[in-house]
Formats: C-alpha cells, structure tokens, sequence
C-alpha cells in the first residue's frame, strides 16, 4: 500500500512536469482551424479575470463582430487571428485546453473564458485545472513583438539542415537542456525532447559544443522524425491533453523512452534509466545513448 502511494506521488511529480509541445498544440490549431475559420464572435465570456495577460491593452470585448480570420502555432503557444488585425495569444501552460463544444453543454468550474459565436451552436472554450495557462489580446502587427513571442527560437520544422546547423553554431550545453531552451528552438519540451535524443542515440548530458557535423546531422534529423510522428498521432496524452474535440492523442502508444523508466530498451533490450536534468526527469538507454563527452 506505502509503496504504491509513493509510486502514484512519484507519477503526480512526473505529471506535473508535463505540458503540450509542439505537437499537442500543432494538432489543437489543425483540429479546430478548418472549424473556427470565418466563424463571427457573438459574445465574451470572463469568468476567471486573472487568466488575461494585460487587459488594459485591448479589451476582450472588442472581439465582438470579429471574424476568426486565422488559427497558427508559434512554439507552445496557439495564435487566433481576427479581422480587424487583431491577434488572441494563448498559452496552455500545464493543463490548459481549447475546446470546440456544444452550447448546450454547461461549461465547468474549470472553464476560464467563452468565445461564442453566431453558427453553430459551438463555443470556443479555455479551460485550464491549474491556471497557469494565459491569453493575450494584441494587434496582429504586433504580435511577434510581444515578450512571449519576441524571444522564441525558431520553428524546428521549419528549418532545413543548413539553417539547424547555423542555429547550433557555437552553442554550448548539454543537449537536453538545449533542446528544452524555447530561445534555441521553439516548441520542444521534456516529453520529446527525451524521445528526440533517443532516436539520435545521444546522451542527455552530452554537451552539444562537442557534437560534430555528421551527429549534428543526425539530432537534425531525429527534431523532425519524432515531432512529425507525433503530429501524426495527434499528440501525446499523458493526462490533460486532448485536442480541440476533448479527443486524445496516441503518441504516448509510441514512447521510447518518456515514463518508461525501469522497462526494457524496445532497441537494445536494457533498462531505461531516469536521471534529473536541467530541473527535469529525463530518459534514456544507458546502452543506446552512451555518453561521449
Ligand atoms: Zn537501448
């Protein structure tokens, strides 16, 4: 009995470490896109204030007879574009959600801020268990200024080959807490930044100043495997995740590595080792991942 408390205590710990990447949120803003586009806001709904991030900028009730305009990812973060240039920015943090419901469906005490529209009878939710998740209302314009955007990275999809290698350029660190840095590259958390390291046969530790050309090549090409597979099975549900619909993902079928400490290497057979790095759990195969430097 002692001891299961104490692996459910070590299990909460572990949970709470987790947040949406960028795959959760890439299959949030493709789940609801094709839905939310030219839909017009009817109402705004506030129910818990402090969720807003500088009110006083743009109220939120001038979103009223706007048109959803756009729906697109920066990092972590899910961007609403309006007519009218203006810009929602939304941070899920640990358990925040976006939801498309019915109206007819009473929102819970956890729900934080409403966007109704005139057709369908939908609703665009924020929920958020934790409140740590926030949104901010500013001019499109000025959106990639904004602190929460301004010191982003970039998109590790977006980049080619050339451009990751100039990215890392006399960088130093270990690798894991390099690839959870959302100033050297954005989106990338502790759930696939342990999967991607993995699937580069890299230890976490290694410093990556110590990485040449041809293993550079590889962590380029494990960034994009791992992410665009998990985007493929819409995300990794751990506990709070889900996608725009309340569905959930199936990445987490798919883990190396992540919250299999103790199991055997799908590879080599070993067992998976969980350390603490950069403040966080982290996984990997002593076999598969050997430590270089
Ligand atoms: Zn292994």
């Amino acid at each position: 009995m002692k001891l299961r408390i104490i692996k459910e205590t070590l299990r909460q710990i572990k949970y709470n470490e987790v947040m949406p990447e960028l795959p959760e949120v890439e299959t949030i803003v493709r789940c609801l896109r094709p839905h939310l586009s030219g839909l017009q806001v009817r109402s705004v709904r506030l129910l818990f204030p402090p969720i807003v991030r500088d009110p006083g900028r743009f109220p939120l009730k001038k979103l009223i007879g706007r048109w959803i305009s756009g729906l697109r990812r920066r990092g972590k973060m899910i961007l609403l574009d309006f007519s009218g240039g203006v810009t929602l920015i939304v941070h899920l943090k640990m358990t925040g959600q976006l939801l498309f419901c019915r109206q007819s469906k009473p929102p819970d005490k956890h729900t934080h801020f409403i966007l109704g529209f005139s057709r369908p009878q939908r609703e665009l939710r924020f929920r958020d268990v934790r409140k740590f998740g926030f949104i901010r209302a500013v001019r499109t314009a000025e959106a990639e200024r904004t602190r929460e955007i301004s010191l982003l990275g970039p998109e590790p999809l977006e980049l080619n080959r050339t451009a990751f290698l100039e990215c890392l350029r006399g960088r130093r660190g270990r690798l894991k807490g390099l690839l959870l840095n959302q100033r050297v590259l954005a989106g990338i958390g502790n759930i696939y930044a342990d999967e991607i390291l993995y699937e580069a046969g890299l230890h976490p530790r290694t410093d990556v100043s110590h990485l040449g050309r041809l293993r550079l090549e590889t962590l380029y090409a494990a960034i994009s495997k791992v992410l665009e597979e998990a985007i493929v099975f819409k995300g990794t549900t751990v506990r709070d995740f889900r996608d725009g619909f309340g569905l959930e993902g199936l990445f987490q079928n798919r883990l190396c590595v992540y919250g299999r400490d103790g199991e055997a290497c799908l590879r080599c057979g070993s067992r998976i080792k969980r350390i603490r790095l950069s403040g966080r759990s982290t996984h990997f195969c002593p076999r598969c991942q050997r430590r270089r430097v």
